[in-house]
């Protein structure tokens, strides 16, 4: 059987369907050193479900008693991931597919254990330390050992193991398929064309979101000026190919995961930064447009429930971007990726130079914003950033809900972003068993899919963390099912 991409969806295929005896070979479209995906990019944060710290401990063996006591891992149970999937995507979401995401996503990540896959807590970045305890919040908990670059090469390096073979620079560029269904790929490799024959074939090559003319087509107007966060691959090829063999799409076309990155970063990803231009701190601050006003409730909820969605939001400020503005009580806070080299910053001692440095931006009316928030704090409540702790704004046309802080004590600081489109959220329809399924009703046979590829989980908006695991799930469902059809067990 044939496996095209080689991200986490693909790779957890790929392992499921040679624990069923397939032969099964890996086309990754990039060569061998940008391989991975968006996979190889991400900081492997998978949200799972899990009851309380025991089930951690059988994730995370390595967790010691004195890390447990330090900290409050509190739990997230089914019902917790089903409303967060719920709330987010204004009950959109395909009750099937996301009953399957939440109640095989503990399972899956034991399974990923097993195959030598390493996780451990998110310290760093969802748990802050408050009176000399961490506390865990938003539901996103795990993450992979050295991040996604850790994960793709554990994940690779069992896929050697087990015998998969992986070829690199091989962009499969159509399906070969005839009423009976799917029995093959053609491939360009090395400049040359061919047609590779397959039991079964499963898609897990990404969404459409490194294609600026598809996302102008289904995204609208002016997403053709976001950056792309991750792999330069991604442009919709396995959507393109299965679309013409009869698939039927489904799911938010039109929506997408994308947030506050870089002003400066490159036009795609860059392996050696990974996500470090994203900047996801803005519910401890600030967020102003070039006209210098504010245009969102930065604290409106945690990040893990905001940040996919106010990429869009900062998309449609004068000139796509927005300033970041922080003081020194909150710089201490800001997230690790604030503190890398390529950073758009700027610093000043009073909020007057500060807005006089922040590049684009309308001064006068910048300071009167800030004036404006810092009169609106409401500092009779506690801070809390564990929390959402209603220390919120009064009387402002936007409010900030929680979090807010005057921005009174220097230095100040502040940071350039724009749009950084994540991956699309439309995609094909697939059932149960990750088939997927003819727009005449009815599975097509010998294909499956998993991944971004896949359309009716997301939209609008996504949790933290989950894209890693629904392609977790769905690789190792689709791989499963498909490596079953092609041994013939
Ligand atoms: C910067 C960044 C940070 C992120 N952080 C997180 C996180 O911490 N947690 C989380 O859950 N999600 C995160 N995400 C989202 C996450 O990356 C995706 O949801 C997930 O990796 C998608 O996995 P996938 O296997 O479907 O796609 P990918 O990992 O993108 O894999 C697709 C593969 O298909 C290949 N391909 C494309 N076209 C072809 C073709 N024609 N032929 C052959 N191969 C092809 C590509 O080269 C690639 O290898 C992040 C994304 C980015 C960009």
């Amino acid at each position: 059987m044939i496996v095209v991409g080689a991200g986490n969806a693909a790779l957890c295929a790929a392992l499921a369907a040679a624990e069923q005896g397939a032969s099964v070979l890996v086309l990754e479209r990039a060569p061998e050193a940008l391989s991975g995906g968006n996979s190889r990019f991400t900081a492997g944060a998978f949200r799972c479900v899990y009851d309380g710290v025991d089930d951690l401990k059988a994730l995370m063996p390595d967790l010691t008693e004195s890390e447990i006591a330090q900290t409050d891992f509190s739990a997230y149970p089914a019902e917790a991931f089903f409303d967060d999937m719920g709330r987010l995507t204004e009950y959109r979401t395909d009750p099937k597919l996301c009953d399957l995401l939440v109640t095989r996503s503990r399972a899956t990540l034991r399974w990923m254990r097993t195959k030598g896959v390493r996780f451990m807590p998110i310290w760093g970045r969802q748990a802050y330390k408050v009176d000399g305890r961490f506390k865990f919040w938003g539901g996103l908990t795990v993450e992979a050992w050295g991040g996604g670059p850790g994960l793709v090469d554990a994940l690779y390096a069992a896929a050697r193991r087990e015998g998969v073979t992986i070829a690199f620079g091989a962009r499969a560029t159509g399906l070969i398929a005839n009423d009976d269904g799917v029995t093959g790929v053609r491939v360009r490799h090395a400049g040359a064309t061919q047609e590779i024959a397959a039991k079964a074939v499963v898609l897990a090559c990404g969404g459409f979101e490194a294609n600026a003319e598809w996302r102008t087509r289904y995204l609208g107007p002016g997403w053709d000026l976001a950056k792309v966060r991750g792999t330069a691959f991604n442009t919709g090829d396995g959507l393109a190919m299965a679309l013409a063999a009869g698939a039927r799409a489904t799911g938010n076309w039109s929506g997408c995961h994308a947030v506050a990155w870089d002003r400066g970063a490159p036009e795609f990803g860059d392996l050696t930064v990974g996500d470090g231009f994203q900047k996801h701190s803005y519910p401890l601050g600030v967020m102003l447009n070039a006209a210098g006003d504010r245009f969102v409730d930065e604290g409106a909820d945690f990040r893990n429930y905001t940040y996919a969605k106010y990429g869009a939001v900062i998309l449609r400020q004068p000139g796509q971007f927005a300033w970041q503005v922080f003081d020194a009580k909150t710089a201490p806070l800001l997230r690790d990726e604030y503190r890398i080299r390529q950073a758009t910053r700027a610093r000043a001692d009073t909020l007057e130079e500060l807005v006089a440095r922040l590049d684009g931006i309308e001064p006068a009316r910048a300071l009167a914003t800030l004036t404006a928030f810092n009169a609106a704090v409401m500092t009779e409540r506690a801070f809390d950033p564990n929390v959402k702790d209603g220390r919120g704004t009064r009387g402002l046309p936007i409010p900030k809900s929680n979090w807010a802080n005057r921005i009174d004590t220097p230095p100040f600081e502040a940071y350039a972003v724009t749009c950084g489109v994540t991956f699309t959220f439309g995609g094909l329809a697939i059932d149960d068993d990750a088939r997927v399924l003819h727009e005449d009703g009815g599975p097509i046979p010998g294909l499956y899919a998993a991944g971004e590829l896949v359309g009716g989980l997301f939209y609008f908006n996504y949790p933290g963390g989950t894209g890693l695991m629904a392609g977790a799930v769905f690789g190792r469902v689709a791989g499963g099912a498909a490596g079953r059809q092609a041994s013939g067990r």
